[in-house]
């Protein structure tokens, strides 16, 4: 009924449910099995042809824009080629001339500058091959991680240098400097933006989804109990799934998975509840 993950053979007891009639199950979460895109989800936002000259989407051009991927949309803006979404790139800087942009020469089809400035140390692009992904899990779960840390290390470094705009009342995100003007957003006071998102500058988690997770220590103990939630640490769904099948707990993650807590024992639950 909500958006909680959990990895794991069995749910956990952990009654944080605010979904629809939550109420009545004193917030037990009801679960079923999880997709892919419940693992690592990532945002949509509008594709920019011209980031420079039209940085902003207005509200008629909602549905005749393309989505996508905000992280694919931000490696767009830094350089990458894809047929599917192109996009104006410029050798030169344009300047803004009584509000009308102005490109000073015209050779504005390719731009190696700004590519060769965001080239950095990104590793390279390689991916798991098919014949990869039959061999050991374990192995399987290392590389899905390290992908995982080159996607998101690669990112933030990426946003360093190009801005991406998040709303600040709901998931809503957009790479390019202004945030666009569609006027869809439904959260908080949206009556007096007039359905304007209240755009600020958003973190690496608005574009890869994170779904923390409870993080289970015990693959083969029983559920996680809702008394102990204290004891218990959080992880991105990814990086619990990942350890859950052999991969070695990535020390960025170490604190917030609280391994240092020790949890009391089945017979002591009683006695700190
Ligand atoms: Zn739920
Ligand atoms: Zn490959
Ligand atoms: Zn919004």
């Amino acid at each position: 009924f909500c958006s909680e993950v959990h990895v794991g053979h069995v749910g956990h007891e952990i009654r944080t449910c605010t979904g629809p009639r939550s109420g009545l199950r004193n917030a037990m979460h009801v679960w079923t099995n999880g997709k892919v895109v419940d693992v690592v989800g990532f945002p949509l936002c509008f594709h920019l042809d011209d980031r420079a000259k039209k940085p902003r989407v207005v509200h008629d051009e909602r549905s005749t824009v393309k989505r996508l991927p905000a992280i694919v949309e931000l490696c767009i803006q830094a350089g990458l080629d894809l047929p599917k979404y192109p996009t104006m790139r410029r050798t030169r800087p344009v300047h803004s001339i009584e509000g009308r942009i102005v490109e000073f020469d015209d050779d504005s089809a390719s731009n190696n500058d700004i590519r060769d400035e965001v080239s950095m140390d990104l590793p390279g692009s390689e991916c798991l091959d098919s014949e990869e992904l039959t061999g050991d899990i374990t192995e399987l779960s290392i590389k899905i991680l390290e992908s995982w840390f080159i996607m998101k290390n690669g990112a933030e470094e990426l946003m360093k240098k190009f801005s991406v705009q998040t709303c600040g009342y709901c998931p809503e995100v957009q790479v390019g400097p202004k945030g666009h003007k569609v006027r869809m957003c439904k959260a908080a006071k949206h009556q007096f933006r007039d359905g304007l998102h209240a755009w600020q500058e958003a973190t690496i988690e608005d574009i890869i989804g994170m779904n923390y997770v409870w993080h289970v220590r015990d693959r083969d103990g029983p559920a996680l109990r809702n008394e102990l939630k204290r004891y218990y640490g959080k992880a991105p769904a990814v990086v619990e799934l990942c350890v859950q099948a052999g991969a070695p707990i990535p020390d960025e993650f170490r604190s917030m998975m609280r391994l240092d807590v020790v949890s009391p024992d089945r017979d002591e639950v009683d006695l700190v509840a």
